[in-house]
């Protein structure tokens, strides 16, 4: 590990004063502490922001507020969450193992790191970590990489299962520095990789999330997360559904709709919600609407499965919150 220099911050203002292109806040530490070990981050400044006031889980009249330093653990298991925006939990359940739930933090969970195995081996190529460099994923192994918003210099696919569901949601991140706060839709934070993966969102040097708002609505407490991976526990996704419905009778009468483990950034299904729209909640619907969910989808060698496996997570995730009515 490089040597950096180490400061506790006790507020916001504290926190991001001086802070710049060189400076990591320390949260939870679980994507940002293995990276520095392995020399893919390497900050010259870290600011633990562990005791800034940036906790809680409320609900009110806008939605509901979540602080950045909220532990994912805390946030599963928090009665308004599983009752108001149940997928919301249930996508923070499927990630990670217990002992990281406990530990790492909403902020961070939203700005880990992606999973490509190239982007952690410091003696290969990879434009994300070395701009420039090249990318050893486009003819390496990329059987878990994107077929969704990739380019020529990335196809990594975003990990987050909780940005998934945030995304359907339509939620708004808070962020904070020293030239103020500012709030972004978390659909606009993630940029698509282009030809500058190393740029993942639209966080400026010396800013740091602060918390998140999921506006209320009709569709959010009948709402679910499927989640496919090679094995049940402890597993990145090969595809997510996040799948919202407000039904009148058995009738949609909207949605909210959105895709994980294929996109190089949450993916928001638009097209599908429009075919979900006005139609009968029943298994010919769902088949019919998930069509385009992949439309504009770029296999590699390893991942051709993903469009189909997709379409029939959404249909599996879309039936099975129908049934649980
Ligand atoms: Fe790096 Fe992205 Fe290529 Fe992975 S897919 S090696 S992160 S440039």
């Amino acid at each position: 590990m490089r040597p950096y220099s180490f400061a506790q911050a006790r507020s916001v203002r504290e926190a991001v004063r001086g802070a710049g292109p060189d400076t990591a806040f320390l949260a939870g530490g679980t994507t940002l502490v293995d990276l520095m070990k392995l020399e893919v981050m390497t900050p010259e400044h870290v600011v633990d922001i562990n005791r800034l006031p940036l906790g809680g889980v409320t609900l009110n009249r806008k939605g509901l507020h979540i602080g950045a330093l909220e532990r994912m653990s805390d946030v599963a298991a928090h009665p308004v969450v599983r009752e108001h925006y149940p997928m919301i939990a249930q996508a923070l359940e499927l990630s990670a193992s217990a002992q990281l739930r406990n530990m790492a933090s909403i902020g961070g969970n939203l700005l880990q790191r992606t999973r490509c195995g190239y982007f952690r081996d410091v003696t290969t190529p990879c434009n994300k970590r070395e701009p420039g460099s090249g990318c050893s994923a486009l003819e390496g192994i990329n059987r878990g990489h994107a077929v969704l918003g990739t380019s020529d210099h990335c196809i990594a696919t975003h990990p987050s299962d909780l940005a998934v569901p945030l995304v359907a949601l339509g939620t708004v991140v808070h962020l904070g520095s020293a030239r103020g706060e500012r709030n972004v839709p978390l659909d606009e934070f993630y940029a698509l990789p282009g030809s500058t993966p190393e740029v993942e969102n639209v966080l400026r040097p010396g800013e740091l999330i602060t918390g998140i708002t999921v506006p209320r609505s009709p569709w959010a407490a009948h709402s679910r997360y499927v989640k496919v991976r090679d094995r049940q526990s402890y597993e990145f996704a090969l595809t997510s559904a996040a799948v919202a419905l407000e039904l009148r009778g058995r009738t949609i009468a909207d949605a909210r709709i959105a895709a994980g483990g294929v996109g190089t950034r949450p993916w928001r299904l638009p097209a599908v919600e429009r075919a979900l729209k006005g139609r009968p909640a029943t298994p010919a619907t769902f088949e019919a609407a998930v069509r385009p969910a992949a439309d504009g989808a770029e296999p590699r060698e390893h991942n051709a499965f993903k469009p189909a496996l997709l379409r029939r997570t959404l249909v599996r995730a879309l039936t099975e919150l129908v049934e649980s009515r």
